[in-house]
């Protein structure tokens, strides 16, 4: 997606090899016009698969999910990360490593809101080793639901995760894929085709 793309070159701050920050439209501020433009797009890749929900992880996925939600028409569901105030029977729990913090979190969907009739997709902000679209796929499967794809704004393709979920047969459509944080510069995939 171009405008993103555009954004991420113009906003994004590179931390290290390993991480971008884009705390100006995505993890913090939040840009409501890029959140549309993403939710569209998102809508329009995986139309024709009858989804019937939206299923995402607090807290930077929900903005972009709502967006897909509400172009789809289905209800958007968030994954929660802090435990809960109901029993754990009511819910489906999976454990995810974090990437960015040094810690591993149990999160949880209550049994309510997904169950087998659902064809879910899965939406997050970022993708690099898989663990949190792993732990969602988790969560899709304890419903017994079944899983249309998964929705990704920013893949840091130099990563493993969507390698892996893709060697799974599972379709992963990515807005923006990064090849490269290197020398504190964004490279996107088709830049590092094109040289
Ligand atoms: P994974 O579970 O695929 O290893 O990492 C994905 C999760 O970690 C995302 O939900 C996101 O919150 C966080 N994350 C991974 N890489 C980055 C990054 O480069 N920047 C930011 N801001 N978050 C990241």
């Amino acid at each position: 997606m171009r405008a993103l793309q555009e954004k991420i070159k113009q906003d994004g701050l590179v931390l290290s090899e390993n991480v971008l920050k884009v705390d100006s439209f995505l993890n913090h501020q939040v840009d409501p016009l890029l959140m549309k433009q993403m939710g569209e797009e998102f809508a329009r890749l995986f139309a024709g698969e009858k989804i019937t929900k939206i299923l995402t992880l607090e807290s930077s996925g929900i903005s972009p999910a709502l967006m897909a939600a509400m172009e789809l028409q289905v209800p958007m569901v968030f994954a929660r990360k802090r435990k809960p105030l109901t029993q754990d029977s009511d819910m489906y729990t999976a454990a995810v490593r974090s990437f960015t913090k040094n810690e591993t979190n149990k999160i949880s969907v209550s049994r309510s809101f997904l169950n087998g009739t659902d064809r879910v997709l899965i939406i997050d902000d970022f993708l690099a080793n898989g663990q949190a679209a792993n732990g969602l796929i988790e969560i899709v499967n304890q419903a017994g639901a079944s899983l249309a794809g998964i929705g990704i704004i920013i893949e840091k393709a130099f990563q493993p995760g969507g390698r892996e979920l893709r060697s799974h047969g599972i379709r992963v459509e990515s807005l923006a894929m990064i090849q490269s944080l290197k020398n504190g510069k964004v490279e996107f995939l088709e830049e590092a085709y094109a040289k």
